[in-house]
């Protein structure tokens, strides 16, 4: 999974210094509960789409909700997730990728 090069690969933080497993790959995060958090998202999305694994998520917003896109090599997948204080998936809602805040590349007009 494609992850950025700096920063907690959840919320971007860079301090911190908490590293853990995701999908046999190891990640920096900035502290547990992202990890925690992160882990649950990407469960959740491979159960949802079926997918085996996933190239890479794009993640904007904070604690209160954030937007992603979560993308598989020409698949998208954009939803809208929340977490309870534990770090468990509280909502996980479907969200048409125009309608998230951000914007994959634009795809070739028609
Ligand atoms: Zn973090």
């Amino acid at each position: 999974m494609r992850v950025p090069e700096k920063g907690c690969v959840l919320c971007e933080a860079t301090w911190g210094d908490y590293w853990d497993e995701v999908e046999g790959q190891r990640m920096f995060f900035c502290c547990d509960i992202c990890a925690v958090e992160f882990k649950n998202m990407i469960r959740e999305v491979i159960a949802r789409t079926g997918w085996e694994s996933i190239d890479e998520i794009k993640i904007d917003g904070d604690y209160r909700g954030r937007d992603c896109i979560a993308l598989k090599g020409d698949k998208r997948y954009g939803f809208f997730v929340r977490f309870d204080s534990k770090g468990q998936v509280q909502d996980l809602n479907d969200r048409p990728i125009t309608g998230a805040r951000v914007e994959p590349q634009k795809s070739k007009a028609v």
